[in-house]
């Protein structure tokens, strides 16, 4: 029996990994539930999986969850218990599916430990990879990824010899914008820039995915989870995400990585390695899907992914600024402030404006995001 925390419950990762652990009930059990609010739906996952942690991020959540468990469950409120319980609590597995920076400290807390962490934070990667990475080594802890790419990248590369490989070719789905051009980009609503044609995901993700810094986050973090350098990892359009992603060999041979996209896939995965376990969750019928296309990504019209590139380049804390200002740009688009095509241009203002500091500690990282929040949240005002 393996036991799971998942940081981030409510989520739609976090739904997903609790529908994956019930169609295995003798191989996982729940010790840990997190949230931040939404603590109706955390109130039927403590019923039915009867974690022995729970903690709400929202204090006020909190102490609602905890009178209508009247005694029954004790639930911890306040962000800072949520690296605390990931320190401290039973657990073999840490699924990390908390969304944007606040994941990263209790994330850095498992590795610590030397478990296995199951990573959909993006940010983790992406703001702190070096770090991240280097205590990965030192603690003999285990990141496997569950972000679909890079699941994919992992399966591929496994039995494969890392010198044999030329390069990684991540797909993207393009997202609801792939044919607008730059004016139609300006002018798209909140409603439209949430929806996306393949998958369903929260908000902050949907519209990454818009605006393709979603994809650059992706490359960032295929960057540090697998040792590539930027130049060594390519983007192509795949409408369809049908292809989750690919490893190129030195001979030019291909090895993909596919299916009908369902994220219990890689979630599955994530907490079964090294094995496999039988499941059904989608049937992938060739006949039906018909064609799968691909098109090279305009780096102009989608310039959040130029930006990431360049951060690769540049190294130190511009992936944080990139991290903090964009998190920013999402919340500011969401809320009506700014139009859709001012995302990358609060991004360009805070890597211009904000220092970077080379190999940065934790400290660093943590005041490099507060400055750049504090700055972007100025921007367009
Ligand atoms: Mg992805």
């Amino acid at each position: 029996m393996k036991k799971v925390f998942i940081l981030g419950s409510t989520g739609s990762i976090g739904v997903n990994t609790l529908e994956v652990i019930k169609c295995f009930p003798d191989k996982f059990i729940v010790t840990g539930l997190t949230a931040n609010s939404n603590i109706g739906l955390l109130e039927k996952q403590i019923l039915e999986f009867r974690p022995s942690t729970v903690v709400v991020s929202d204090k006020i959540a909190a102490v609602a969850l905890n009178k209508r468990l009247n005694g029954k469950f004790e639930v911890l409120a306040g962000e800072q218990n949520l690296a605390a319980a990931a320190k401290n609590e039973d657990y073999d597995v840490l699924v990390s599916s908390l969304v944007g920076f606040v994941g990263l400290a209790p994330t850095i807390e498992g590795i610590k430990r030397g478990k296995r962490i199951a990573l959909a934070n993006k940010e983790t990667l992406v703001v702190a990879g070096e770090l991240i990475t280097k205590l990965l080594k030192e603690n003999n802890s285990q990141l496997l990824p569950i972000d679909s790419e890079h699941s994919a990248i992992f399966q591929c590369l496994i039995g494969e010899k890392i010198e044999e490989v030329e390069k990684l070719i991540i797909t993207a789905s393009g997202g609801p914008f792939l044919n607008h051009n730059k004016e139609m980009l300006k002018k798209v609503s909140i409603k439209e820039a949430l929806t996306h044609p393949n998958w369903k995901m929260g908000n902050k993700i949907t519209i990454d995915s818009a605006s393709m810094m979603n994809k650059g986050l992706e490359v960032i973090e295929a960057h540090w989870l697998f040792g590539f350098s930027q130049k060594k990892i390519e983007v192509v359009i795949h409408p369809q995400s049908v292809i989750h992603s690919m490893i190129e060999f030195i001979d030019g041979s291909i090895k993909a990585q596919l299916s009908l996209p369902d994220m219990k896939l890689p979630i599955q995965f994530a907490l079964s390695y090294p094995e496999r376990f039988k499941s059904r969750y989608v049937e992938t019928k060739f006949p039906d899907i018909k064609n799968l296309s691909f098109y090279e990504p305009d780096y102009e019209r989608f310039e959040c992914l130029k930006l990431a590139y360049q951060v690769l380049e540049q190294e130190g804390t511009t992936s944080c600024i990139l991290n903090a200002s964009n998190e920013i740009a999402v919340s500011k688009f969401l809320n009506g402030c700014i139009n859709f095509t001012q995302i990358p241009e609060m991004i360009k203002e805070s890597l211009d404006k904000i220092e970077n500091h080379k190999s940065p500690d934790i400290d660093t990282i943590i005041e490099c995001d507060r400055q750049t929040r504090e700055f972007a949240e100025k921007l367009f005002t």
